[in-house]
């Protein structure tokens, strides 16, 4: 008599019948599982209290000129995306008038 190691039903056959676990893996009655390893802390590990953030700019504020050019950036990819979508629904409207509708 063999007792699954997973779920702790009877094991008759090869396998648990309750939750198919073969019965090499539990041979022998309750084994107990492998003994996790002792835990050994990281031995890179920073101390505590170490900088939190070591990427942090700089300086706090962005330079106008940075905004200038992201609101330009901005603009522009608003513009690419406005013609884009108006090719896309100007190529539709003409795949519709020329495509025979069935
Ligand atoms: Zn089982």
């Amino acid at each position: 008599m063999a007792f699954c190691t997973t779920c702790g039903a009877n094991v008759q056959g090869s396998f648990c019948t309750s939750c198919g676990t073969p019965l090499s893996a539990a041979a022998g009655q309750q084994a107990p599982p492998a003994p996790a390893p002792a835990f050994q802390p990281p031995p890179a590990a920073s101390p505590m209290g170490a900088t939190p953030v070591a990427a942090a700019p700089a300086k706090r504020g962005l330079s106008p000129l940075v905004w200038v050019l992201i609101i330009v950036a901005g603009l522009i990819l608003l513009a690419v995306l406005g013609v884009v979508g108006a090719g896309f629904f100007v190529m539709h409207k003409v795949h519709q008038a020329g495509s025979i509708p069935s």
